[in-house]
């Protein structure tokens, strides 16, 4: 996500409060209503659709060890990876999709297999169910949930985000557990919700974690459950590999994270797409008869650029920039290590990032637009840190998001030079500056999206967020602060970091101690060496 989603959240949600304070006050005087919270745009009816019964979709059974056609998605360089991907999380998904008076439906089913890599014995299996959020606000269902072949009673929880699967037979540490189940979505016309990620508008739907995803299990604290505000990314998942056969009407392009290795005819009017992935953390799909293609290569990797009618030439813009930053990132941070990277045009209000896919705001998809430049650039970014790296965004925003809008001024210093680096990251100190001026909390990086509100998420997070690593390169030299996110990036690819181990990569790169900066920019984590944290804080501590 870019720092202007987050800006203009942040516009909005002041004036909101400017107009609406008062009365918000007289309101809770008075025993009014509560004061909800803001949202990007307006919620939908809160009566959602039902999604119609369909017939249970029987999937084949699946030969897990057969890691071959996944090899396709990856540059054959890291073919290789896969290999240790074969007991990680694994999904066979089988899906439709169709529009039936209004509503864009997708009907499939699917079988995860799951491996306990933790030291505890598990007696559930959490799936989040993303489309029932309200900051996508669509509808998900899951019902026939089985576990090795045998029927069981589900259990939802968090709003219906959070899908309890239990074990009969407890999982035991290394074990692996196969479930199927069947789902459905419903988005109806429009993208009301935040960031108008999900949804169909006109003839394009977006659907983001549109399949019911394995959550994360974190030893000793159990399942995540968590459900995101509407302010930030939603998800924390682990990277998997994913087979698809995704059909859709015959007319339409259908794009998802991964690689497509073939397609054929579904009758009907419909064609199925066989869809796979390299290890990546979940999955998006966007399909639509309007979109044209141009694409072009960086080294092996293929940059696909989907437009719509009219946005031939942004697009071939898009194409020189994300195909710029993909090369440039190779160069600075390590080797992007899939076959193909997909930009699409979408009625999302920014840019949001996904593995392996970004998607950019049709109304910023003008050439020349200066911000459709760096939306590009920074959800590019995020294909290093959020996709390949992965971090808990919602309790942990600053590990992908400051250091993706630090990868902004690396795109502009490569691209442009050392001027338009120096005024961008002038324009972010000075307002950072301003910010503090304010007497507004100056508060740590390490918080989660609900600790920020909506007037200083955007200026700590993607503001004071990047400097923060501005100044450690200027500390460190431009060469050893490239080698540490170089052997950041080496040593947690494909899996899920904390800050302590930014702080460890750095140290271990560069042999220097960074707690004391860390701590001030940061804040306190576990890992940092508490000798840094000032007395009287400390005996602050209860
Ligand atoms: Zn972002």
């Amino acid at each position: 996500m870019t720092r202007k989603n987050v800006i203009w959240l942040t516009l909005w949600a002041g004036l909101m409060f400017a107009g609406l304070s008062a009365c918000a006050n007289a309101a809770s005087e008075a025993g009014g209503l509560p004061t909800l919270a803001p949202t990007m745009t307006a919620l939908p009816p809160v009566v959602p659709t039902d999604v119609p019964a369909a017939d249970p979709i029987a999937l084949p059974p699946v030969n897990w060890d057969d890691l071959d056609p996944f090899r396709a998605a990856m540059r054959p360089a890291f073919a290789g990876d896969i290999d240790a991907f074969a007991t990680r999380n694994r999904y066979y998904i089988q899906a439709r999709l169709t529009f039936e008076e209004g509503v864009a439906l997708l009907r499939g089913a699917q079988r995860v297999r799951y491996t306990n890599r933790s030291a505890d014995t598990l007696r559930e299996i959490v799936f989040r169910l993303y489309p029932n959020l309200p900051a996508l606000a669509g509808r998900m269902v899951v019902y026939q949930t089985e576990v090795n072949g045998v029927p069981v009673e589900t259990a939802l929880a968090e709003r219906d985000t959070a899908l309890i699967v239990p074990l009969e037979t407890p999982l035991a540490p290394g074990d692996s557990v196969e479930i199927t189940m069947q789902f459905s979505v419903a988005a109806e016309r429009g993208m009301y919700a935040s960031y108008g990620a999900f949804g169909y508008q006109r003839e394009v739907f977006s659907g983001p974690e549109w399949y019911p995803v394995l959550s994360v299990y974190e030893e000793g604290r159990g399942w995540w459950m968590e459900r995101a505000t509407p302010t930030g990314d939603a998800v924390y998942s682990e990277s998997g590999l994913y087979e698809v056969f995704f059909t859709a009407p015959e007319n339409f392009v259908v794009v998802m994270s991964g690689t497509e290795l073939d397609s054929f005819p579904a009758g009907e009017g419909m064609t199925t797409h066989h869809i796979v992935s390299g290890p990546m953390r979940d999955s998006l799909v966007v399909a639509s008869p309007i979109l044209g293609k141009t694409t072009d290569y960086v080294d092996d990797i293929a940059v696909n650029v989907y437009y719509w009618p009219g946005g031939e030439v942004a697009a071939e813009q898009v194409l020189r920039i994300a195909s710029d930053a993909v090369r440039i990132f190779n160069e600075q941070f390590g080797p992007y290590p899939f076959a193909e990277l997909d930009v699409v045009e979408t009625f999302n209000f920014t840019g949001i990032e996904y593995p392996g896919m970004i998607i950019i705001a049709d109304r910023v998809w003008k050439p020349g637009d200066e911000f459709l430049e760096t939306a590009t650039a920074h959800e590019v970014g995020h294909q290093w840190f959020y996709s390949v790296i992965g971090n808990n965004q919602v309790d942990h925003p600053w590990l992908d998001e400051s250091l993706t809008s630090f990868t902004e001024y690396v795109y502009l210093r490569e691209v442009y030079g050392e001027k338009r680096f120096k005024d961008a990251t002038q324009s972010d100190r000075d307002w950072y500056n301003y910010y503090k001026g304010t007497g507004a909390p100056d508060l740590p990086l390490n918080l989660p999206v609900a600790a920020y509100d909506d007037s200083n998420y955007g200026v700590l997070i993607y503001v004071k967020g990047p400097l923060f690593y501005l100044e450690l390169e200027r500390l460190l030299g431009q060469e050893r602060f490239r080698a540490a996110l170089q052997l950041y990036y080496q040593r947690h690819r494909y899996e899920v970091v904390t800050s302590a181990d930014v702080l460890r990569a750095f140290e271990d790169a560069t042999g220097e101690d960074l707690d004391a900066i860390f701590y001030q920019w940061v804040g306190e984590f576990e890992g940092l060496d508490p000798a840094v944290i000032p007395n009287e804080r400390a005996q602050a501590q209860p």
